[in-house]
C-alpha cells in the first residue's frame, strides 16, 4: 500500500484517471454520511499535491457531483507555470431571493505532500474504516470542500429559497500562498463573487476534549499576517585561501547572530484579550485571572508572564516572531562569493507593517554592507463580531451544541481570508467541526483523518448557520 502511494507520487499524473474507475456514492438525500464519506475518498484519491497543484481533476469531479444535483457549476481555469498541469476553481451557486447579498463558502483544493513511512494507511487512498476517511487533505482542506458542498446540496433541496445566495468557492494554490488560486480569482473573476457580503473558510473549527472545558467554537476573525524578507550581505569576492575582512559569507553570520538576539515587544490586541478573557474560567486556577486582563497581567505579573510566554502557541499570538528559514552562500568550497543571503519568515501581527519591522531588523544588524529587503507582505484586516453572521453562529451553537462558548480567535498561520477582507467582504475561519488537540495535528501531519459522523454533523451544522443568517424569522429546527 505504502510502495504503491509513494509510486503515484513520483508519477504525479496518474491522478487524471482516478475520478473515473471508483463506484459511485450513495444519494445525501437519503444517505448523508455515506455520500460524504465516499466523495471525500474520492476527492483524496485525486492527487493535488502543490507544488504543482494540478487541480483541475478533482474540481472537474465535484463540479461532476454538484451538476447531478441541478445546480449551477463551474469550473473556472487559472494560471498554471506548466502546459501538462492543470489548474483550477470550483464555483457554484445556489440563488436566495435576493433579499440579501451572498454568502461565500471558501475552501481549497490542494493539499501539501505526505511521505507514506510516515502514516499507517497509504496518505493518498481515501481509506475509510473505522468510522473515519484517513488521507491527505481529509482536514485541510478536502473535508471542508466536501462539508461545504453537500450544504449547498441541502440548500438546493429546500423548497423555500434564502434570502441570499450562497456561493460555493474551492480554489487551488492556497498551500504555496493563494497568488495564483483566490489572489488570481479575486482580481479575475470578482463578478463571480457577486458582491458578496460574507465568508466562511478555514482557520477556526471546534476544540473539544479539554478536561474541564465545554466545546469552543472558535471563530478566527484576523490571522497573523506573513512578511517575508531576505537579508544580503555583500563582500569582497575571490579566492578563499586569504579571507579578506569584509567577506560576505561571516558578515551575513554577524547580522544573523544580531538578528536573533531581536526582542519583539509583548503586545495584546484586542481580539487575542477577549479569546483568552472568553476562556479564562475555565483555565488553571493559577491563571484564571492573569487570562481575564492579559494586556495588564503580562505587564505587572512577571510569574504569569513567564508561564504564558513559555507555550509557543500563545507567544505567537501576543508578538511578532521570526525563523531564519533560507540560507545561500558560494556554491564551491573554495569560492568566497559577493554576496551571501538568507531569508527570514516573520509573521506580524494585525495592524503592523512588513516596512516597519525590517527597519527593525536593519536596526539590529547596524551594517551598511548587510541590506534587508521585504518579499512578500500581506495586509492584515480584522472583520467585526458583532454581525448577524457571528449572531447566528452563536444562535447554532446553543441549539445544538448546549453548554458550548463562542470564541473570536486570531490565529498565527495565514489562510486565503486576506484576498476577501481586502474587498470588504466580512471573513471569518470557522468550520463546523468537532476535534480534539491530537485529531487536529493531522493538519499538515501523518494519519490526517476525520469522522464521519463530523461530516455529517458539520453539513447540518453549517445548513443551519446559513438559514439562521439568511431567514432570520425562520423558527429553530427541533
Ligand atoms: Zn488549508
Amino acid at each position: 500500500m505504502c510502495l504503491l502511494a509513494g509510486a503515484l507520487l513520483l508519477g504525479g499524473r496518474a491522478s487524471a484517471i482516478w475520478p473515473f474507475d471508483r463506484p459511485s456514492y450513495p444519494d445525501p438525500a437519503t444517505d448523508l454520511p455515506g455520500a460524504a464519506a465516499q466523495i471525500l475518498s474520492q476527492a483524496i484519491r485525486i492527487q493535488t499535491v502543490n507544488p504543482p497543484g494540478d487541480e483541475l481533476p478533482l474540481a472537474k469531479y465535484l463540479a461532476g457531483v454538484l451538476r447531478k444535483q441541478g445546480i449551477e457549476t463551474r469550473v473556472v481555469d487559472t494560471p498554471s507555470g506548466d502546459s501538462k498541469v492543470g489548474r483550477a476553481a470550483l464555483w457554484a451557486r445556489v440563488k436566495g431571493s435576493g433579499h440579501g447579498r451572498p454568502v461565500i463558502l471558501l475552501s481549497h483544493l490542494d493539499v501539501v505532500p505526505a511521505d507514506p513511512n510516515e502514516w499507517a494507511v497509504a496518505p493518498f487512498e481515501g481509506v475509510v474504516g473505522g468510522g473515519y476517511v484517513i488521507g491527505r487533505g481529509a482536514l485541510d482542506a478536502k473535508g471542508l470542500t466536501v462539508v461545504q458542498l453537500l450544504a449547498l446540496v441541502q440548500l438546493a433541496r429546500a423548497p423555500v429559497p434564502l434570502d441570499r445566495d450562497t456561493i460555493l468557492l474551492a480554489t487551488p494554490d492556497e498551500e504555496t500562498g493563494g497568488q495564483d488560486g483566490a489572489g488570481y480569482f479575486v482580481r479575475e473573476h470578482a463578478a463571480l463573487l457577486s458582491n458578496a457580503e460574507y465568508l466562511l473558510t478555514e482557520g477556526g473549527g471546534i476544540l473539544v476534549g479539554n478536561p474541564g472545558t465545554p466545546p469552543v467554537w472558535g471563530i478566527s476573525v484576523v490571522e497573523k499576517t506573513p512578511c517575508w524578507i531576505r537579508v544580503v550581505a555583500h563582500g569582497t569576492p575571490g579566492h578563499s585561501s586569504a579571507e579578506p575582512r569584509d567577506a560576505a559569507v561571516p558578515r551575513l553570520l554577524d547580522a544573523l547572530s544580531r538578528i536573533r538576539e531581536l526582542e519583539t515587544e509583548v503586545r495584546v490586541v484586542p481580539e487575542v484579550a477577549s479569546m483568552f478573557a472568553a476562556l479564562a474560567p475555565y483555565a488553571a486556577p493559577e491563571d484564571r485571572s492573569g487570562l481575564a486582563d492579559l494586556p495588564s497581567a503580562l505587564h505587572s505579573d512577571p510569574a504569569f508572564r513567564s508561564r504564558f510566554l513559555a507555550d509557543r502557541g500563545q507567544n505567537a499570538l501576543v508578538r511578532n516572531t521570526f525563523s531564519i528559514t533560507v540560507l545561500q552562500g558560494a556554491l564551491k568550497t573554495n569560492v568566497l562569493p559577493a554576496e551571501a543571503s538568507a531569508e527570514l519568515d516573520a509573521r506580524l501581527l494585525p495592524g503592523e507593517r512588513c516596512e516597519d519591522f525590517a527597519d527593525e531588523v536593519r536596526a539590529a544588524i547596524e551594517d551598511p554592507g548587510v541590506s534587508v529587503e521585504p518579499i512578500l507582505s500581506f495586509n492584515a484586516r480584522s472583520s467585526p463580531v458583532d454581525t448577524p453572521l457571528f449572531h447566528a453562529i452563536e444562535q447554532v451553537a446553543a441549539e445544538i451544541d448546549p453548554g458550548a462558548i463562542v470564541v473570536p480567535r486570531v490565529i498565527a498561520g495565514f489562510t486565503d481570508a486576506h484576498y476577501f477582507r481586502d474587498l470588504g467582504i466580512v471573513s471569518y475561519g470557522f468550520v463546523p467541526r468537532w476535534l480534539p488537540p491530537q485529531e487536529s495535528r493531522g493538519i499538515h501531519g501523518p494519519n490526517e483523518r476525520i469522522s464521519i459522523q463530523n461530516l455529517e454533523r458539520g453539513v447540518r451544522a453549517l445548513v443551519r448557520i446559513l438559514e439562521t443568517l439568511a431567514r432570520p424569522s425562520a423558527e429553530p429546527k427541533p
